[in-house]
């Protein structure tokens, strides 16, 4: 089944289900859910734009919120070198506001002191030492980002097969399998191109863009299998991609993906260090979101 995004007006399910664990709804437990929710984007970027608003319970709108918190606050934070890839600026606002406020989860400190500093120091030769160190962004662990990556395509899951005479959709079966997350600056790692070639042809459930570009999502049916694929795209910097469906199909799938590529910093007899080698993505090798259209 296939569905239409209206363009620029929300979406609005009367549903009687979780979508996200699956509750019986009533007045007492539902309440209104906003799948990209409102800060998640900057400021206005969800005015006279297309939304999927549904109902969920207290419980799992409670938890998407506060991972929605600190992720997007970290998803919105400049790169390394303080840059910005998009300097609309209600993004530099939001950013600069949710650095004061948001707690990063990995750090216990507010964003803008959640650079992490990395001090890497080797016996280079007998007697000599060598130090180096970078500071990377605030980081993100996987587990939260790859929950909400999960969390956010159960409801358009649950979008794309709802039944509106029954106010249920409907979930997957068998698993969900988040292959990896990366910024904008490693955009075009060997991991991502993989996943890239092998998707791009399968049929597409859905392919959009919304908040004004501060969001975007693909979800594609693999052709002979009970299998989807999914990519995720946040405020412009971070992706993340996998599948779900039938587990079988999707070791299949990834068992000969590649490792991500490591680059070697130190080798010597005593210290080998790697780092991950970060590869950007020129536009005209981008087909994670293609095409282009709104609903497909
Ligand atoms: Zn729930």
């Amino acid at each position: 089944m296939t569905r239409e995004l209206p363009g620029n007006r929300p979406i609005l399910l009367k549903n009687d289900t979780c979508p996200y664990c699956g509750l019986m709804l009533d007045e007492g437990t539902a309440t209104k859910e906003h799948v990209i929710a409102r800060n998640f984007v900057p400021r206005g970027k969800l005015d006279g734009q297309w939304n999927l608003i549904l109902r969920a319970c207290r419980a799992c709108n409670i938890r998407k919120s506060e991972l929605e918190d600190d992720i997007s606050a970290a998803s919105m934070h400049p790169d390394a070198w303080g840059r910005f890839h998009n300097p609309d600026p209600m993004l530099l606002s939001a950013a600069a506001r949710k650095a004061e406020n948001c707690i990063s989860r990995r750090t216990g400190k507010p964003i803008k002191e959640s650079f992490e500093k990395i001090q890497i120091d080797v016996d280079f030769a007998p007697g000599v030492k060598m130090s180096f160190g970078c500071t990377a962004p605030p980081q993100l662990s996987s587990e939260r980002v790859f929950e909400l990556s999960r969390l956010q395509l159960m409801a358009f899951f649950y979008w794309l097969t709802y039944n509106a005479a029954r106010k249920q959709g409907g979930w997957w079966l068998g698993e969900f399998v988040p292959i990896v997350e990366a910024p904008r600056s490693d955009w075009g790692n060997n991991l991502h191109r993989i996943f890239m070639d092998r998707v791009v042809d399968w049929h597409p459930r859905i392919i959009a863009t919304g908040a004004d570009g501060f969001f975007r999502i693909a979800i594609r049916r693999n052709p002979s299998a009970v299998c989807w694929s999914w990519a995720l795209e946040w405020n412009h910097n971070l992706r993340i991609v996998g599948f779900f469906g039938e587990g079988e199909t999707v070791e299949k799938l990834i068992q000969d993906f590649p490792a991500i590529h490591m680059a070697t910093v130190v080798d010597n007899p005593n210290e080998r260090i790697t780092v991950r080698e970060e590869k950007a993505l020129e536009e005209k090798d981008d087909k994670l979101f293609w095409p282009k259209s709104g609903g497909a």
